[in-house]
């Protein structure tokens, strides 16, 4: 197994703490990895800065051929890179291969394209016997913290942009999935040119706290937790470094009394358990209007105790475990704070499934109300809530009443209705009869405290880099 880190184009060994990786579907050892010291987050990021004169004045032809050499890179190993990406997560090895890879490869694609296509807005004579033209430039060195829920594909939405843009990145995987990114370094030696993209290993306090406050870094973009966000952004306040910030999400499901009950249904049992519900976007907090309720809750219950849990090989698998056993005890804590509520009905599930793996009951709670624990706050697991509606007015309120503005959706025959309520929701992203649809030409991010910056379209792109005027006397 590839676990060495990629430092100015050479695999080289942590020197630092040694890290336990586990295969949460067992609980078993994967690897013994050391993590970075001080030392090589500091030499990563000086060859970073040292590459970006070279790199972001590559041809953007250029650089767009690498990003095309990355992503057959990643279509040659798909195999090998889902296999560890299903060993690492626990999730269904052919969810990795068959949904995952392509996406990923997709996205290196996208900006290999994007990268030949930016332009600045205008150029013109806004004072006369002056022209003034503007550009994107790049901006320097980019560290990139990464999640755990889908290792490769956050990396890939966070790199191919930086890259495309001619900045030049080190990135920081979560220490409980590094296997993928650490594989992929391998694979990439000798395809960019040293230092142009580092990839270290090690946890938030001991490389991602160093990394993101030195001093010779530009940017920095994290897809992760509010409180880790927060921290970030105290962090780098001083020095002012530009921050791009995916956060949390709680997303709101709203079931009008026209909808297609069983349409919604198969939607709710695929986007709010795929990944274990260890998603942002997961539909998870579902508000259904009193006409349809009852028979939904039962349906609905129905539908997701017939999901399927168990080992990612095993070819009928539909649900892998929680990442850690830790995130596991949290999920429960939830649900039973939620279950011990006079008020609330399991409908299905509500226990962690014993043995080895930190695996979780797919779980309905119905009769949920606005203010409980369980409809508030990010759950990350295979749980929904039902909360019961009787109008329009009522449902947007609660569905906006949120800290999180990630992702919604709604679910009606009624076109107008639809458009009165996708302008109305503050959520970066709503669906309308679907949910979780995502497309590397079009922009995934949040507002509100589920943070702000693009992943993915042209603006993603746009934001790893700086609008600048030049204005020549003639
Ligand atoms: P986390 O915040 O615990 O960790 C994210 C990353 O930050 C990890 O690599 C971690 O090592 C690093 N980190 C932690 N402390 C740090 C510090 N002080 N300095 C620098 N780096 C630090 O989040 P997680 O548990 O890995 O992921 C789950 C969270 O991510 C959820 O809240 C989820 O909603 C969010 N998420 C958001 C999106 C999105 O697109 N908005 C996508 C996926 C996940």
């Amino acid at each position: 197994m590839q676990t060495q880190m990629l430092i100015n184009g050479r695999l080289v060994h942590g020197e630092g703490a040694v890290w336990t990786v586990l295969d949460p579907a067992t609980g078993q050892a994967l690897a013994q990895i050391k993590e970075a010291t001080e030392a090589q987050v500091d030499i990563a990021v000086r060859a970073a800065d040292q590459a970006f004169d070279g790199w972001s004045q590559t041809p953007p032809k250029e650089r767009a051929a690498a990003l095309l050499a990355i992503a057959d890179s990643i279509e040659a190993h798909g195999e090998a890179l889902a296999k560890l990406e299903s060993d690492n997560c626990g999730k269904p090895y052919s969810a990795a291969l068959n949904d995952e890879i392509p996406a990923i490869a997709d996205v290196f694609r996208y900006f290999a394209g994007a990268a030949r296509c930016m332009g600045g807005s205008a150029a013109g004579e806004y004072l006369p016997g002056h022209t003034s033209m503007v550009r994107r430039d790049p901006l320097g060195v980019v560290a990139s913290i990464a999640p755990w829920n889908y290792p490769l594909m956050m990396l890939a939405w966070k790199i191919a942009p930086a890259l495309a843009a001619g900045n030049t990145v080190v990135i920081k995987p979560s220490e409980l999935t590094p296997l993928t990114a650490l594989h992929l370094g391998g694979l990439l030696q000798g395809v960019l040119p040293p230092g142009v993209l580092n990839i270290l290993f090690g946890r938030g306090q001991t490389v991602g706290n160093p990394l993101v406050t030195h001093p010779k870094v530009r940017m920095v973009s994290l897809t992760g937790s509010i409180a880790t966000g927060a921290h970030i952004i105290g962090a780098t306040a001083d020095s002012v470094k530009r921050t791009h910030m995916e956060l949390g999400g709680k997303a709101p499901v709203l079931v009008f009394d026209d909808a297609d009950v069983e349409a919604a249904i198969e939607g709710i049992r695929t986007f709010g358990f795929y990944n274990a519900g260890q998603d942002c976007t997961a539909a998870c907090r579902l508000y259904v209007q009193d006409g349809i309720y009852e028979q939904f809750v039962e349906r609905l219950g129905e539908a997701v105790a017939s999901i399927k849990p168990g080992l990612q090989n095993a070819p009928d698998t539909e649900l892998g475990p929680l990442i850690s056993a830790q995130h596991r005890d949290k999920v429960a804590g939830l649900v039973q704070r939620a279950v011990d509520q006079p008020h609330i009905r399991l409908v299905t599930g509500g226990k962690a499934i014993p043995g080895e793996g930190f695996f979780f009951e797919p779980t309905v709670l119905a009769d949920a109300l606005q203010d409980d624990e369980i409809v508030r706050t990010e759950v990350f697991g295979p749980v929904v809530s039902v909360t019961r509606f009787s109008d329009e007015a009522q449902a947007l309120q609660w569905a906006n009443d949120s800290e999180y503005g990630l992702a919604s959706s709604l679910w009606t025959r009624d076109s107008n209705r639809a458009h009165r309520l996708a302008a109305r929701l503050q959520y970066g992203c709503t669906w309308v009869n679907t949910h979780f649809m995502l497309v590397s030409e079009m922009p995934h991010g949040g507002q509100k405290r589920s943070g702000y910056g693009k992943d993915m379209s042209m603006y993603g792109l746009e934001d790893y880099t700086c609008v600048r005027h030049v204005m020549f006397k003639h």
